[in-house]
């Protein structure tokens, strides 16, 4: 065991606060890494908040990580002392199903162990996420950060990057594709990125229309103000592809009916019940599809790390001091970030 440090919330309504607490020590195909950044998802605030009723305290949040290998157990094959590594949302599976074996960890039919606030698999104790000096993961659950890419801005990529890409490979987005992007955060930002490499024709949907030039920037072709429904009327059966990113309940019905006949509206911000109610005949009449997608398995990890060092992607960061954690919760709650919180872990020990 060896002695650590982050920043945990102790209940669903205390403030993220310093905690003093231990990794474990190496297993064999273990992966010792000192964090340097850690990426801020909304996730993190989700959880820390118990807002999807699976939180377990104290809660450390955190799955972007990136950082160097301090030290690697004796079976471990693939990283050395030194390596720059990142570890995203999963730290463990059972590796052994049908979706372990088809490197669909995060559907792991026995259902994967994330990196926060879950049993370990083996000694049962709580993970601990990324607000924090060090981590130990299992080598399978590790992956390398590029040599081109910054660091600091690589460790979105592990979580809203592979969120954002997964799907849109999954669903063989290409050029001739109209993909619209719903809600521009940490997640957005990098769906836009990402649908453009793929060659498709890229429609950001904000509620914000202080938004709209920065939509412009990061790459859209065109930009809907969502709660301008001329502008949403307008757009009616124009898209191919809807990627969701959008944190709360909201109605799918104006974004459903902008879809084309066959369309497809992939849900990857909402894991609550749908309200308002989905018009089924907004499905039946025109067969679109309404579909989810669970961030990504590690090999596409590694794979959507290695497409933006190709395609020089990069996510727009905002850096932090850990200290000011709860603070950047409230700005993100607001939606005032841009696009992503990444805490530089150095002021851990300020
Ligand atoms: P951010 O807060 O960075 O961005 C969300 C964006 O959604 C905002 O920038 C805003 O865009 C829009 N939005 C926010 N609040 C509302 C609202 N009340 N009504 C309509 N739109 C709103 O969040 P992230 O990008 O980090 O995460 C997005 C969601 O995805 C979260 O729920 C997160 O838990 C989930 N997630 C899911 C994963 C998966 O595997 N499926 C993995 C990671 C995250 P704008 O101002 O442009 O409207
Ligand atoms: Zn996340």
């Amino acid at each position: 065991m060896s002695k650590a440090l982050g920043y945990a919330a102790l209940s669903s309504t205390s403030p993220l606060a310093p905690l003093a607490f231990e990794r474990r020590a190496l297993r064999a195909d273990d992966v010792a890494i000192d964090i340097l950044y850690c990426g801020v998802c909304h996730s993190d605030l989700h959880q820390a908040r118990n807002e999807w009723g699976i939180a377990v305290y104290p809660l450390m949040p955190g799955h972007e990580i990136v950082g160097r290998v301090t030290a690697v157990g004796p079976a471990v094959t693939r990283y050395q002392v030194g390596d720059q590594v990142g570890v995203g949302c999963m730290v463990d599976s059972c590796r052994h199903c049908d979706a372990c074996h088809a490197d669909l960890e995060q559907y792991c039919l026995q259902g994967p162990t994330m990196t926060y606030a879950t049993p370990d698999r083996v000694d049962g104790s709580n993970t601990m996420g990324g607000y924090s000096d060090k981590i130990v993961v299992a080598e399978h659950f590790v992956v390398r950060i590029p040599e081109a890419l910054a660091l600091a801005s690589a460790a979105p990529i592990l979580c809203a990057g592979i969120t954002t890409y997964s799907p849109l490979k999954h669903y063989g987005v290409k050029a001739g594709h109209k993909v619209g992007i719903l809600g521009m955060g940490g997640l957005g930002h990098m769906g836009i990125k990402f649908a453009k490499a793929m060659g498709a024709e890229v429609t950001v949907f904000t509620r914000s229309q202080s938004k709209v030039p920065e939509a412009h920037k990061q790459g859209a072709d065109h930009v809907i103000v969502s709660t301008d429904a001329a502008q949403m009327a307008a757009a009616a059966e124009h898209f191919d592809y809807l990627l969701d990113t959008i944190p709360v309940q909201h109605d799918l019905n104006p974004y459903l009916q902008t879809l084309k006949f066959d369309g497809v509206h992939i849900l990857v911000g909402l894991i609550e019940p749908i309200e308002p109610a989905v018009h089924a005949g907004h499905l039946v009449i025109k067969r679109r599809v309404l579909a989810g997608s669970l961030i990504g398995g590690i090999a596409e990890t590694q794979e959507v790390l290695d497409f933006c060092a190709e395609h020089r992607i990069t996510c727009d960061i905002e850096m932090l001091d850990i200290q000011q954690i709860n603070e950047a919760f409230e700005r993100m709650h607001a939606g005032d970030v841009k696009y992503r919180f990444v805490i530089d872990m150095a002021t851990l020990k300020g």
